[in-house]
């Protein structure tokens, strides 16, 4: 749920005094929630996307593309268009999948987000609907802009804060929120909570954010690489001196705004559970899957006018919002503050929160930093000690933004002050209770996915990871690994083609019902009422429930292993030698299925006609290539593009006509024509014009 409440936001000084009453109310307000909906069930799977976009504008004459900054003006125009169509449906009664999407404004002056008209059912009716729903979001959009503009899903833009003009219109980068020596503050969203969380977030760090890429050195690299488009001597705001006194690094693409992480696009997925528990299982599952995904859908090669050394966005919108104080970052002995604090608030999560036995202890390994009085506060009105300390965890955040008119609330109707703590906690999943007064759910949101080119793309992950969800909870999968393994492979992540050059954590058994694998922890009731839950899987070769009683407690460490991407999207084959017949014969054995193997047993195990298994196997087709490398990932399709262009210099500089005819590219693979080479390696000609009237 958005947050834009509108109202007087107050400056950091004053938001500071009303941290713990924003914190006490906020907790209060979960309470309501949690007391009220802890005992629904039998919620239906419903579930959404989120797409955001990059308004480009083209001066085709000049060759350049821009961001334009009409952002206001297009929204208006759409939620015009929105009331109008939303009456017609009214009244002809329309269902899901034909109701006119909903459009939000982002962070970026140039951006949109847009979500479906309403959630999507567990219907494959509607599964196959999602590529068709993207197109007509994206259509919609752009029936509502300039003929110049053109709504692109690229993840983060390589000439942002770039030197000379990058938005329509141009402004000098000034202004007194972000202070950035590259980002103008007119590119900031202007409803008052933008500018404010820019502000708040530079005033309660006592720096401008830093962020340092590496910069990707290519033959023609100056190295030491000493950025010249820094204005080391700018001497307009305090911060000025930094970059002079290190915070900009040699070798480094340095980034000091809120603008440069905020301003990145990516692709969300929120699932209903059918209750909290559910809910809690899945967000615990869908953890270890962050990492694996933000490397397979990789798209953010470039920043500030340089290629990187790195494929991702997560690290930098980490930084962009890194809030913390130096004696928060450990830099400085603790006086003024309460934690040191390991991670920024834009982060990976640090806790798993089911209650279920496959939840070893020892997977929530790193050092949980949290609040004991929320934490007492929790337990005392009866919640349990994991989801006391997964909030206790959330809550040693400030809120950034507070506004006068909405300082006193009724706790039994308003989740705001929760939401407001809940909701700039940007983790790559996130446990949603119902919003008061609605029938919604609780759900999950999966976080970690860059956007990619097209609606096929996007469709195929969003997708994929609905339909993995099924199969977890079908076959009782279990994705469980240390939580310290989930933020290395985080890191990994991000390292160029992580998806072919690297390997992940990742669990080596995931049928073993491991509540019989561990009864040290279990009581026997619950080993008991467990027992009844035989998986599809549990009845084949693996292990018959019986041998998995009898198994010893296997020691944390020798349930996961290193995987090449390839291995766990298409599976692992182990070799091993026989010699039945007198000769040595290799003999191959499925040691991992390979997620979409059990995605396929899932699709096997409903009634799918024809047709949408078709559409359905396209989608995980090229999830498939893309995990062996057959196909490119887009950061890596996007730096083939800039380096096989002939006005790359090998330089590393992502200039201006580059990026000019990568976006111009981008726009024609948008709208389906992709059938010359372009778009070849990254969609092996699987995509096209098929949802196009026209
Ligand atoms: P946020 O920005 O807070 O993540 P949005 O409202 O932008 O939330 O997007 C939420 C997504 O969840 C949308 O795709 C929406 O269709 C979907 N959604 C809405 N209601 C439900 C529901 N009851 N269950 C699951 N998904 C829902
Ligand atoms: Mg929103
Ligand atoms: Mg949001
Ligand atoms: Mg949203
Ligand atoms: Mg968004
Ligand atoms: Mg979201």
């Amino acid at each position: 749920m958005g947050l834009l409440s509108l109202g007087t936001p107050l400056p950091w000084k004053e938001v500071q005094k009303y941290a713990d009453h924003v914190r006490e109310h906020g907790i209060e307000q979960f309470l309501h929630i949690w007391k009220n909906t802890k005992d629904e069930r039998g919620n239906s799977l419903l579930w959404g996307d989120e797409v955001e976009y990059m308004v480009v504008s083209f001066d085709d004459e000049s060759k350049s593309a821009f961001l334009s900054l009409r952002q206001a003006e297009i929204l208006t125009a759409l939620e015009e268009n929105e009331k109008k169509q939303r009456k017609v449906e009214n009244d002809l009664g329309m269902g899901s999948g034909q109701r006119i999407p909903t459009f939000h404004p982002e962070y970026g002056r140039y951006m949109l987000e847009a979500t479906p008209g309403q959630p999507y059912t567990a219907s494959l009716e509607d599964l196959v609907n999602v590529e068709r729903d993207m197109n007509r979001r994206r259509e919609i959009a752009k029936e509502h802009m300039l003929p110049h503009e053109f709504p692109v899903t690229l993840t983060s833009y390589p000439r942002l804060g770039a030197p000379g003009q990058f938005t329509d219109p141009y402004y000098p980068p000034t202004g007194n929120a972000s202070r950035s020596f590259f980002l103008p503050d007119e590119l900031i969203n202007p409803h008052a909570r933008f500018p404010t969380l820019t502000a708040n977030i530079r005033e309660r760090r006592g720096s401008k954010v830093a962020m340092n890429v590496p910069i990707f050195k290519d033959k023609n690299t100056p190295s030491p690489f000493i950025d010249p488009t820094i204005p080391y001597d700018r001497d307009i705001y305090p911060e000025d001196a930094n970059a002079r006194e290190g915070t900009a690094k040699p070798d480094h693409i340095y980034m000091d705004s809120m603008g440069f992480g905020m301003g990145c696009c990516c692709l969300q997925i929120t699932f209903q559970a059918t209750d909290i528990d559910e809910a809690r299982r899945l967000y615990d599952q869908l953890a270890p899957l962050g990492p694996i995904f933000l490397a397979l859908t990789a798209a953010s090669p470039a920043w500030r006018g340089y290629l990187s050394d790195q494929d991702c966005r997560w690290n930098v919108i980490a930084g962009s919002v890194d809030d913390r104080t130096e004696e928060e970052r450990g830099q400085k002995p603790l006086k003024n503050q309460r934690f040191v604090i390991p991670k920024s608030r834009y982060d990976s999560i640090d806790y798993y929160i089911s209650q279920s036995m496959d939840c070893r202890p020892e997977y929530n390994d790193i050092d949980l930093v949290i609040d004991d009085k929320i934490k007492k506060r929790l337990t005392d009105a009866g919640v349990d000690e994991k989801l006391a300390n997964h909030y206790a965890h959330l809550f040693i955040r400030d809120p950034i933004v507070v506004f006068s008119e909405l300082v006193d609330q009724d706790d039994t109707t308003s989740s705001d002050h929760f939401e407001n703590i809940q909701s700039t906690n940007w983790q790559t999943m996130r446990f949603k209770p119902p919003p008061p007064g609605t029938n919604i759910g609780w759900r999950v949101e999966f976080r970690s996915m860059e956007i990619q080119i097209t609606d096929f793309e996007n469709a195929a992950f969003a997708i994929f990871i609905v339909l993995l969800t099924r199969a977890i909870l079908s076959f009782k999968l279990n994705f469980y690994i240390p939580i310290s393994k989930v933020d290395r492979n985080m890191q990994v992540a991000h390292r160029l083609d992580a998806v072919i050059n690297e390997k992940f954590y990742f669990r080596k058994d995931i049928f073993a019902p491991l509540h019989h694998s561990h009864d040290a922890h279990s009581t026997g009731s619950e080993t008991a009422s467990e027992d009844a839950s035989v998986s599809l899987y549990s009845s084949d070769a693996n292990a018959s429930t019986d041998s998995i009683v009898n198994t010893r407690v296997k020691p944390v460490d020798e349930e996961y292993d290193l995987f090449t991407i390839d291995e766990i999207i298409n599976g692992r084959k182990s070799k091993r030698m026989s010699n039945g017949s007198g000769s040595d014969v290799e003999d191959e054995m499925d040691e991992f299925p390979g997620l979409v193997k059990l995605v396929q047993d899932y699709l096997d195990s409903m009634s799918v006609d024809v047709e949408t298994r078709c559409t359905l196997n396209e989608y995980m087709d090229l999830i498939s290539k893309r995990a062996s490398g057959k196909l490119y990932t887009t950061a890596r399709w996007i730096r083939e593009f800039i380096r096989g262009h002939p006005k790359y210099q090998f330089d590393s500089v992502v200039g201006s006509e580059v990026n000019y005819d990568l976006v111009k590219t981008v726009e024609q693979l948008t709208l389906g024509n992709e059938w010359n080479e372009a778009g070849e390696k990254l969609l092996g000609g699987m995509s096209g014009t098929r949802y196009r009237s026209s």
